[in-house]
């Protein structure tokens, strides 16, 4: 774990979902509420999903209630049991529990089956051999009615040993589905006859080879939350039109409870792809290091990079829940990064680019240990100690050997503090024979520790450095934004739209020694550079870092 802070943000926001809930606990509608967060295991769960699970604990948490963790494991043929560990390791990251509240849809493949044949029985569904071609011919349009399968009215009896069949294996994939019988010419296409079960001969992590035919999302979400007792079924906006239907199937089947349907807005972030489908892609193709890549919108991802949980939970609940679809600035997003981590992040020094110093009159041999303090914003979080000795590196962009007006930083003459060390005036530049500069000569004043002069003569610029001999060598991985624009595909090639600088390896970076031990995923500030976490590829013999975030906001103003 990565997060200490795992205790959720208490949620001030309110929305239309809680004054619903509150409601509803005031008219004694519900003595007490049951809200479920319906993962399908076919990827990994990405900072959309966190907006829907932030909400869906958030509420039962704050009404008391109970939030279950169900598997919506209806198709076989795209889930794994590595994206059901996965997500619920996330989840927990995130900071909720379900308890003992973890439920799969494929737990109640049986009964689905039984409501399935009370359908028939009652002749409210049927067996249809049309071709999956034919059935979408025969689904209409949004401007055109539906029309009506030659196998609609094949008598209960018939469509009973045909569903049978299905399910005893007697057919191939394709070969036929069960739909229900509801109305061809409704306005909603959902209404249409919509297919209920198919055909699917594959094995399922969890039932094996016990079934051959699955039900579809709609015949199973509804029916699920009844079984569960859910009181308050939320999902995104594209659901909407799926709400007749699932109240369709409750209202004609004996039922335990009456859950109740209620969408709210998904989340959409400027340069930023939330669709399953195409993180999907980006991992299969390998156009990223796997679901964790650290440019992954996933929670993998963003937990590796050293996001911590208490930001995103922030985030979203700053985002709030509204009933209309909008794109949240991704400014907004990093605002909230940097809050927590500027509060929480011990500060470290580290070079990305070095360039060495030598201290002219700093005698050979000597080191001495400097005090430095670990976090200005947090005094109990002490000091530790850096030693500095008459090698040192320094950023290679802190020196231009001409500078322009305002550059503070080194050239030849100007004098600079090392933060937490002394003042140094910078007296010439070395070069190689290709004319780069590959070292710079200096003089300290030894009467400077600590940074100040006593005759109180002032130098603008602080620089961060490290020891040359006692740093330690690192690796550096700086993530830029996956997308070249706030809104990717709008083209219509999404994969046009990566950016191809996304990743950027700094290999002969150096940082100070108290990185020797950083923990895996927990951010630290690298002073005048950003936030930094050591990586899972990380060991004490080859450190290598993500970097969390800058300091400063650097996307390309649209
Ligand atoms: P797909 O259905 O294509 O697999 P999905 O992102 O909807 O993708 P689910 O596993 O079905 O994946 O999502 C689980 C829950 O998370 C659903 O209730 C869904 O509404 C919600 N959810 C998914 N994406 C977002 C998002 N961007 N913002 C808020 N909630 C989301
Ligand atoms: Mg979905």
């Amino acid at each position: 774990m990565t997060d200490k802070d795992t205790a959720p943000a208490p949620d001030v926001g309110r929305d239309f979902i809680r004054d619903i809930v509150e409601a509803d606990l005031a008219s004694g509608k519900h003595k007490s509420i049951v809200t479920r967060f319906p993962p399908e295991p076919n990827g990994y769960l990405h900072i959309g999903h966190a907006k829907s699970i932030c909400l869906n604990f958030g509420v039962a948490e704050e009404f008391k209630g109970q939030c279950n963790l169900r598997f919506d494991d209806t198709n076989p043929a795209k889930e794994e049991q590595e994206f059901i560990d996965s997500i619920q390791a996330d989840v927990r990251w995130l900071g909720f529990d379900w308890g003992k509240n973890l439920f799969y849809a494929s737990d109640y493949f049986e009964q689905l089956y039984l409501w399935a044949e009370h359908l028939i029985q009652n002749g409210k569904a049927y067996v249809d051999d049309s071709t999956a071609a034919e059935l979408s011919a025969l689904r209409g349009t949004l401007t055109e009615p539906g029309k009506e399968s030659p196998y609609r009215n094949r008598s209960a009896e018939e469509n009973l040993d045909l569903f049978r069949r299905m399910r005893a294996g007697e057919f191939p994939n394709g070969a036929r589905v069960l739909r229900a019988k509801i109305d061809m010419t409704s306005g909603n296409i959902n209404l249409r006859d919509p297919v209920m079960y198919r055909i699917l001969h594959e094995h399922h992590p969890r039932t094996g080879d016990k079934w051959c035919i699955y039900p579809n999302y709609d015949f199973a979400h509804g029916q699920s939350d009844s079984l569960e007792h859910v009181t308050h079924s939320v999902c995104t906006l594209e659901f909407e039109d799926h709400k007749p239907l699932y109240e369709w199937f409750l209202d004609n089947l004996p039922v335990p409870a009456r859950p109740r349907q209620y969408e709210f807005a998904r989340l959409n972030i400027g340069y930023t792809v939330l669709s399953k489908r195409f993180l999907t892609t980006l991992v299969k193709d390998n156009r990223v290091d796997g679901w964790d890549d650290p440019r992954m919108p996933t929670l993998a991802g963003l937990r590796r990079r050293g996001v911590p949980a208490a930001a995103l939970r922030d985030f979203v609940r700053k985002v709030g829940v509204a009933r209309a679809n909008s794109t949240v600035d991704i400014q907004m997003y990093d605002h909230a990064v940097r809050e927590h981590l500027n509060k929480s992040a011990p500060r470290r020094m580290g070079v990305l680019r070095p360039l060495k110093v030598v201290i002219e009159n700093y005698p050979e041999g000597q080191v001495e240990e400097l005090e430095a303090i670990n976090n200005p914003d947090d005094p109990s979080a002490g000091t530790r100690k850096i030693p500095f000795g008459r090698e040192i590196y320094v950023e290679q962009e802190d020196f231009m050997e001409n500078p322009p007006k305002k550059f503070y930083r080194l050239s030849p003459g100007t004098e600079v503090r090392l933060r937490y060390a002394y003042l140094i005036t910078c007296r010439e530049a070395v070069k190689n024979a290709a004319g780069e500069v590959t070292e710079l000569r200096c003089t300290y004043d030894p009467e400077t520790r600590g940074g100040n002069a006593p005759d109180g003569r002032k130098v603008k610029a602080t620089l961060h450095w490290v020891p040359a001999e006692q740093s330690l060598p690192a690796e550096i991985r700086v993530y830029n934004p996956l997308f070249t624009r706030p809104d990717p595909g709008a083209n219509g090639d999404l994969f046009a739209d990566i950016n191809p600088e996304s990743l950027e390896v700094l290999k002969d970076a150096r940082v100070e020694p108290a990185l020797a031990d950083a923990e895996i995923g927990v951010a630290v500030q690298f002073e005048r550079q950003g936030y930094f976490c050591a990586d899972t590829d990380s060991n004490p013999g080859k450190l290598i870092f993500n970097r969390t975030i800058g300091l400063r906001d650097s996307y390309a103003k649209a």
